[in-house]
């Protein structure tokens, strides 16, 4: 067979390393210094609206309120209790001949306090957590953790709390077994070596001034919140505070070729769809970049996709746009580009990964129509003509791009937003960054992928 014919037939698979330019390479990495800044400022989903925010308010957005008058041009944002947000710039056709959607969600697995969290036992004092999101308990343990918190204080204050992100601050962390004594613990299976129960933050070990006995150590925890944020035990019922890995993102590899961080997923999709939408300020349709919350519990919540927001917000703007139709109209001319990580083949976890099906790190974007188990159940499993769009755009961008599968076929399987913008009659796709070690502390990406993410999304917004 000669190259002509291969060419012609086979798909092409493209490894970024090899048909990257050197530029193209350099931009890669310039690209991603600004992504893994990004990532240090947004672990929890409040700091990564503030931080897509500021981004976006640079680009002249400005808040959108109800009754507000829009034209071709314009930029609004609509933010949910600054946990979601939706960026939109309007574009030159009307909202019935349909929008264009990326939609990612900036929520991460991490470890949330209880509502009454602070406790003490034998002189030690804890946070109580309850996790959030899919995790394995043991791979928190034995690293650093950092607490991050929103609370609303009598008065109504609100006030942010950060502890363990700055040289020179405390860390917390959950002490582990030690091997000497774990020889039973070393024989359950993964998931009960470290219970769920069990995944309790050491606060401290001092007794308050003046105080002894029972309870002085929780007091003193007590007394130093206090004194420092004006917290009592009582603010923390309605408070959203979490530990996430205090260890700030970084490069990953001699080569530098990846970038590894806490939250990756799927800040990965929401930075790169960000600055993508951020990108083409004069879209054709109307150009929305949807970033939500609680996908890693289901979706649920006033600031998850099964919430109403969306929709109320587009009702708006036509509303404002002065165009006598119900979304219906719109959303079925839309096209979504759900934009969230996918699985990749990893040699040392062969027994649950395609060979031939997964997508492989530094081959671009992987495009994926499914992640169903039982039969692609739960899944969105994008139609032929939905799938043959996206690919036209990224082929006229010359995106490097593939497919991926997920894993083997029931060996697992997750889900993304896509679901719930098919819910509403959008065509949908998924589209996102490989990842490795996804919903670990420490995930990692390929600086080519993440920039080829970028890529893709700005074809999009530009294109379609
Ligand atoms: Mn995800
Ligand atoms: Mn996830």
């Amino acid at each position: 067979m000669d190259s002509d014919i291969k060419d012609k037939l086979l798909f092409p698979h493209k490894d970024a390393s090899v048909s990257l330019t050197r530029e193209e390479v350099k931009t890669a990495y310039e690209y991603c210094k600004a992504y893994i800044s990004f990532l240090n400022n947004a672990k929890t989903e409040r700091e990564a609206v503030s931080a897509a925010v500021a981004l976006a308010e640079k680009e002249g957005f400005i808040h959108w309120k109800k009754g507000m008058e829009i034209k071709s041009g314009d930029k609004i944002y609509f933010s949910r209790r600054g946990k979601a947000v939706v960026f939109c710039t309007i574009g030159g056709k009307k909202f019935t001949q349909g929008i264009s959607i990326v939609a990612s969600h900036i929520d991460s697995p991490r470890l949330d306090l209880k509502m009454q969290p602070v406790y003490e036992d034998s002189g030690i004092a804890f946070f109580d957590t309850h996790y959030y999101g899919i995790i394995k308990p043991y791979q928190w343990t034995g690293i650093p953790l950092a607490l991050h918190g929103f609370f609303i204080l009598k008065d109504g204050q609100e006030l942010n709390l950060k502890i363990g992100e700055e040289p020179g601050d405390p860390r917390f962390f959950i002490a582990d077994l030690l091997p000497h004594l774990g020889e039973e613990q070393m024989k359950k299976s993964a998931k009960d070596a470290v219970p769920a129960e069990s995944l309790d933050i050491l606060a401290g070990l001092n007794s308050a001034p003046g105080e002894s006995g029972a309870g002085a150590v929780k007091l003193n925890i007590l007394r130093l919140l206090y004194e420092k944020y004006g917290i009592t035990e009582k603010d923390f019922v309605s408070a959203e505070i979490c530990a996430v890995p205090a260890f700030p993102a970084s490069d990953i590899g001699l080569d530098r070729s990846m970038v590894g961080g806490y939250g990756q997923d799927d800040k990965v999709c929401a930075y790169s769809a960000l600055t993508a939408f951020l990108s083409v300020s004069e879209p054709e349709y109307t150009s929305c970049l949807v970033l939500a919350d609680k996908e890693e519990t289901g979706s649920f919540g006033i600031s998850g996709m099964k919430s109403a927001f969306f929709l109320r917000f587009i009702n708006e703007l036509l509303e404002a746009a002065g165009e006598a139709a119900n979304e219906r109209e719109v959303f079925s001319n839309s096209f979504c580009v759900s934009a969230d990580v996918n699985t990749c083949w990893y040699p040392l976890y062969k027994e649950v990964l395609d060979e031939h099906g997964d997508a492989r790190l530094n081959r671009g974007v992987i495009l994926f129509r499914y992640w169903g188990q039982g039969g692609k159940e739960n899944t969105n499993d994008a139609d032929a003509q939905t799938t043959a769009t996206l690919i036209k755009i990224l082929d006229e961008d010359q995106v490097l791009w593939q497919t991926g599968e997920g894993g083997k076929v029931d060996s697992g399987a997750s889900g993304t937003l896509s679901r719930f913008f098919t819910n509403l009659d959008i065509p949908s796709i998924d589209l996102g960054v490989p990842l490795l070690s996804m919903h670990s502390p420490l995930e990692a990406a390929a600086k080519a992928d993440i920039y080829m993410a970028y890529r893709a999304f700005t074809a999009f917004f530009k294109r379609r």
